[in-house]
């Protein structure tokens, strides 16, 4: 059959035909008849470039999973390396080397010995909630069968993460479907108070309670919200006393995001799950880990079948995901990311400074490479609005709510960075001014 020739990609026929086919996340596909869709054909580093040659500076690292550019020579030659020799196969009754090395590598990294996989964030979230359900069954405590999450948490949006999530426009829809869990107040100020609700819960509940689950140091979805890593310290010890479970997710704190690999090591703890994601594959493959302790890996191994851990995924430990993770950490381990980004933001403050000061802007928060602030508006539809203008200059900005972040590859150079300041403190006047 003879094929049609190939239409030259361009804006307009890529924006009607994905409208047409592609039902988009997070979207009311409605207001995409007001709001741009960018049809993006080619990454460079930070840059998203679309099908007319427009140029965006990815500022949000493509919903926060990006860490060394679009494109990097250095995972693009891994993967074509790997893709030559193995790209799949099923980790059940077969195991490959990239899975082991990685898991090898986060064990020593994180302290905890053993990894299972999925493919997303919800999804190590959902298998955290089941181990840690499980594993306390197997130790006879058949009550323990709730979760404890704080306010404004959020862990993914699958049926069991949503249940643990609290965020308003991702939960209520969904609400009747969801467990009845418990939670806890976010910790404002030095975070006596809700440490002290946290504890008084326990002291109370521990024994139908399975795992109290945390973003470590910042809460990402609920707006960039950061908390003293003593908070983290204290519930440490408090789930210890209690016989709960304390499951971190770092799926976007982790690797290097708040300044040092995991969060949890500014709070100086080791928790008993600890679920990665977004950024294991430097942002190329869906790929999640959520790793344990030998005690409770032990607990699951037995004769009868029904006390090991029940989960199964077809693509768990993709050998492709892997070796794109496996690329990541050589970055980390060559280039001595975490000091190098540290020396970069400090440079990066100065030059912020300007958006700190503007008279619009309040509640301006840092830690490692992440950048928020809080602007006044009374536009209505802030978010969307600032995202509009933002693409305009190049930018791709999406605030949640009034808050306005930056969360860059690693990458982004100080003439980058200075640039994304120079159009941000555009964007927010042409914002507020309308
Ligand atoms: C993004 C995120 C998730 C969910 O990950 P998905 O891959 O989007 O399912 C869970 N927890 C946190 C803290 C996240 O930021």
């Amino acid at each position: 059959m003879p094929s049609a020739p190939t239409p030259t990609a361009n804006n307009a026929d890529l924006i009607a035909r994905s409208l047409s086919a592609v039902w988009h996340p997070c979207t009311q596909m409605k207001h995409h008849e007001r709001f741009p869709l960018v049809p993006v054909v080619k990454g460079e580093g930070v840059w998203l470039i679309d099908a007319e040659g427009h140029r965006y500076l990815d500022a949000v690292s493509s919903w926060w999973v990006n860490l060394f550019g679009h494109a990097n020579p250095r995972i693009n030659a891994a993967l074509k390396d790997q893709l030559d020799q193995l790209e799949h196969a099923m980790l059940a009754g077969f195991t490959h080397e990239p899975a082991i090395k990685l898991s090898e590598r986060l064990a020593k990294l994180t302290g905890l010995g053993h990894a299972f996989y999925g493919s997303d964030g919800a999804s190590a979230v959902e298998i955290a909630l089941k181990m840690s359900f499980h594993f306390w069954r197997n130790a006879g405590h058949t009550g323990k069968k709730k979760f404890v999450s704080l306010e404004g948490g959020y862990h993914g949006e699958t049926i069991g993460a949503l249940a643990v999530t609290d965020v308003a426009i991702f939960r209520d829809a969904y609400g009747p479907l969801l467990n009845n869990n418990l939670r806890v107040p976010f910790p404002q100020g030095d975070g006596t108070e809700a440490l002290a609700a946290l504890q008084r819960l326990l002291a109370g509940q521990a024994h139908e309670i399975a795992a109290l689950i945390v973003e470590p140091l910042v809460q990402g979805a609920a707006g960039m919200r950061m908390y003293p890593a003593a908070y983290v310290t204290r519930a440490r010890e408090l789930c210890t006393q209690h016989d709960v479970h304390l499951i971190a997710d770092e799926i976007m704190t982790g690797f290097g995001r708040t300044g040092t690999m995991f969060a949890c090591e500014q709070a100086g703890i080791r928790p008993d799950f600890i679920c990665l994601s977004k950024g294991i594959t430097g942002g190329y493959l869906p790929l999640s880990c959520v790793l344990t302790t030998d005690d409770i890996y032990r607990q699951f191994y037995d004769d009868d079948v029904t006390r090991g851990f029940l989960h199964s995924h077809s693509y768990t430990g993709s050998a492709l995901a892997c070796r794109a993770a496996l690329a990541t950490l050589d970055i980390f381990e060559t280039d001595d990311v975490i000091a190098a980004n540290r020396d970069k933001a400090l440079r990066f403050n100065q030059h912020i400074e300007p958006i700190r000061a503007h008279p619009r802007v309040s509640n301006f928060r840092h830690l490692g490479m992440i950048w928020a602030f809080d602007v006044a508006s009374k536009q209505p539809a802030f978010a969307r609005e600032f995202f509009a203008v933002a693409l305009k200059r190049g930018v791709l900005l999406r605030p949640i709510g009034n808050t306005v972040y930056f969360m860059p590859p690693y990458v982004i150079t100080e003439e980058e960075f200075c640039g994304l300041v120079e159009q941000t403190l555009a964007v927010i006047d042409e914002v507020v001014a309308a």
